[in-house]
C-alpha cells in the first residue's frame, strides 16, 4: 500500500502507514522481548543471537532502509532484548552468523532446506529456524571462552546423546 501511494504522491498518507506499522512492530517486539527475557529468567538461562551485520549497517544508512519493515525491526528486537535482559542481569551474548542455517544442528553436516524444513543427508528433520536456533545456541559467543560455551551448553535443551 505504501509503495503505491508513494508512487502516486501521497506522502502524508505514506507517513501516516508507516508511523502506524512502526508502532505495531513496536508493540509486538515488546511482547516477544519481554517473553524471551521472561523464559531466560524462569530457565537461568541466557540469551544468544546472531551478530547480523546487516543490521549494524541498516541503521546507518538511515532514511533509505525505512521502507524495508525486515531490517529495523530485527534492530529494534535486538536493542529490547538487550536492554531488557541487561535490567535483569540476564548474560546476552552474540555468535557469528555464518552458516546457522545451512548446518545440521545434530550431526554437522551441510544440509538443504525445504520451505520450513531444514533436511540433513544423514536424516535429521528439523524446522529450519528450529535447527538454526540449536546451532546458534551451540556456538561460542564472540569473545566468549570455549569453557563458558560448555557451561552454557547444559541449557540448550538437546538431548546430548542427539548432538553425539
Ligand atoms: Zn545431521
Amino acid at each position: 500500500m505504501r509503495r503505491v501511494l508513494q508512487k502516486v504522491g501521497k506522502y502524508r498518507k505514506v507517513k501516516v502507514i508507516r508511523n502506524r506499522e512502526s508502532r505495531i512492530v513496536r508493540d509486538i517486539n515488546h511482547n516477544i522481548s519481554k517473553k524471551i527475557v521472561d523464559i531466560a529468567a524462569q530457565t537461568s538461562s541466557g540469551i544468544k543471537l546472531e551478530k547480523l551485520d546487516g543490521i549494524r549497517k541498516s541503521r546507518k544508512r538511515g532514511r533509505r532502509f525505512n521502507g524495508t519493515l525486515h531490517s529495523w525491526s530485527f534492530y529494534q528486537l535486538q536493542n529490547f532484548l538487550q536492554y531488557k535482559s541487561r535490567l535483569r542481569g540476564i548474560p546476552i551474548v552474540f555468535v557469528e552468523p555464518r552458516n546457522t542455517s545451512k548446518e545440521c544442528s545434530r550431526c554437522g553436516s551441510e544440509g538443504t532446506r525445504r520451505g520450513k524444513s531444514f533436511v540433513c543427508p544423514r536424516g535429521h528433520v528439523d524446522h529450519a529456524d528450529a535447527n538454526a536456533g540449536f546451532n546458534i545456541a551451540l556456538r561460542p559467543g564472540i569473545g566468549q571462552s570455549i569453557v563458558d560455551r560448555d557451561a552454557m551448553e547444559g541449557n540448550t535443551d538437546i538431548p546430548r546423546g542427539a548432538t553425539l
